[in-house]
């Protein structure tokens, strides 16, 4: 979330020390909450780690292949580590195909990747090279391979998650057969597409880019009913457009996306993550400011523009540590889900300072797909890191089900097997080609099993 990007700091700090916040707290309070793991791998928020047998990390197919059909037990591939589920680890063997990155072929705007590469390296190659991904999430830390795992997607109503732009994949299988898949392959594709790393290991990405071009970005507030009623009523008419809903102080962070002609680059972004971390804190130990805290948030963030090439708009810098769960329900009923769970938190008064986000994405036909044949509304609750996640989730992930709510796969949740099949159209059609590719369930880790089997 850019939320605070155009903060002015300096007021924001007068307004907290006016409303007492910081002067509430013990010394040395505001400083660390955050324990340091000693696991060989954890996530970025640190509520996942594993210490396994064996960590590979292959230069090229034969050591891949080496790794995995000359091991036993569970394997499990990771890219960026940013998903927050247990879908990485493992007690067996963990790879990374980081030393397999880079751009492997181009042919017009067809541009083959190595797996591993990470998308902010990508994206920034394509432009040199006079080309841009034709939509990306809202960092671009994850690899390409572990970002189409989870079907990782920015916002935008004809726009599809990073999934629905892959054109062709290699796809290694737990014996070290490759793959070569095309949608002309059918099911195995459009598993391979967001497969959760539950098929193998893919090695490398084709996607289809767009020409170069350069993208607006407008942030501005609103109060959050007005936010709503003007998303809703302007989401077709803007490239890109969401908004994070601050449901204690009644606010909300508008952004948009345009493609524009400017030529001009805007100079870079101010990083205001120090000031969000420690309004955080604040937060965590002082809960009664939290509503006061959001109002405040919004009520110091400018109405900024902020133009550059497409990579660069796409992608922010965020190093305050957060958990999160996100479900993406159908694209109408997106605004009165929300409404429901902005209630149930105002109700409940419930102490989460970091707003919910919410976004639009375009439908497609991967089978595991949160937008599989459905155009979606994604609404992602944040927790910071050192805080009580479930006290959050707990009360909102029955609202997010109630409107047949999709969960996104690198994000928290609590669904297994029989839920997902109800959820997922083609559940069934992606468990005949996982057992058909790894029939003896190597690629399953526990929290895989409790998904698939
Ligand atoms: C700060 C932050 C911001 C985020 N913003 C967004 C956002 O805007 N939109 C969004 O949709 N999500 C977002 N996410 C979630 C994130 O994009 C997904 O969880 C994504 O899957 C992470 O990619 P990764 O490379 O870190 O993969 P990892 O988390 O390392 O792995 C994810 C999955 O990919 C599999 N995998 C990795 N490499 C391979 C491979 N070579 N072959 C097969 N499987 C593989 C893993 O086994 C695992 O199942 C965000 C997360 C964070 C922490």
């Amino acid at each position: 979330m850019a939320l605070l990007n155009s903060i002015d700091r300096r007021a924001f700090l007068k307004a907290l020390g006016s409303a007492g916040a910081a002067g509430a707290l013990a010394p040395g309070q505001l400083l660390a909450d955050a324990g340091e793991s000693s696991s060989a791998w954890q996530n970025w928020s640190g509520n996942q780690t594993a210490n396994p047998e064996q960590m590979a990390f292959p230069r090229n197919d034969d050591e891949l292949r080496q790794a995995m059909s000359g091991s036993t037990g569970t394997l499990r591939a990771f890219g960026g580590s940013h998903s927050f589920s247990g879908v990485v680890p493992t007690d067996n063997t963990l790879i990374s195909l980081e030393a397999m990155a880079g751009l492997k072929h181009q042919d017009g705007d067809l541009f083959t990747w190595g797996a591993g590469t990470r998308l902010g390296m990508a994206s920034a190659q394509a432009w040199s090279q006079g080309h841009s991904f034709t939509n990306e999430p809202d960092i671009n830390l994850q690899s390409l391979a572990g970002a189409i795992a989870t079907s990782t997607h920015g916002t935008g109503r004809q726009l599809t998650s990073l999934s629905g732009q892959v054109e062709a994949l290699t796809l290694m299988l737990p014996d070290g057969e490759s793959l070569s898949l095309t949608e002309k392959d059918g099911d195995p594709f459009l598993a391979a597409c967001c497969s959760l790393g539950a098929l193998g290991i893919v090695t490398d990405l084709t996607f289809r880019h767009q020409p170069a071009y350069r993208l607006k970005e407008h942030t501005w507030t609103l109060p959050l009913r007005e936010a709503m009623a003007f998303v809703e009523r302007e989401k077709d008419n803007y490239r890109h457009i969401e908004f994070f809903a601050f449901p204690l102080g009644n606010q909300a962070i508008v952004k948009t996306m345009e493609i524009t002609d400017d030529p001009q680059d805007s100079p870079p972004r101010e990083d205001d993550n120090e000031l969000l971390e420690l309004i955080c804190k604040v937060a965590m130990h002082a809960g009664w400011l939290t509503p006061s805290l959001q109002k405040l948030v919004t009520l110091f963030v400018e109405d900024s523009t902020f133009t550059a090439p497409s990579n660069v708009v796409y992608g922010n810098r965020r190093t305050v540590r957060f958990n999160e769960m996100e479900y993406t329900v159908p694209a109408d009923d997106g605004m009165a889900c929300l409404e429901e769970v902005c209630d149930t938190l105002r109700k409940e008064d419930i102490n989460v300072f970091f707003p919910i986000e919410f976004r639009y994405v375009g439908e497609d036909n991967r089978l595991l797909s949160m937008y599989h044949e459905r155009a979606g509304a994604s609404l992602s609750i944040h927790q910071y890191f050192a805080q009580d996640y479930e006290q959050v989730f707990k009360p909102v992930e029955p609202i997010l089900r109630k409107y047949q709510g999709r969960p996104h796969w690198g994000k928290l949740h609590n669904l297994a097997r029989r839920e997902l099949a109800e959820l997922y159209p083609a559940f069934d059609r992606f468990q005949a080609v996982r057992r058909e590719l790894d029939p003896q369930g190597r690629m399953l880790n526990p929290h895989l099993m409790r998904l698939f089997t």
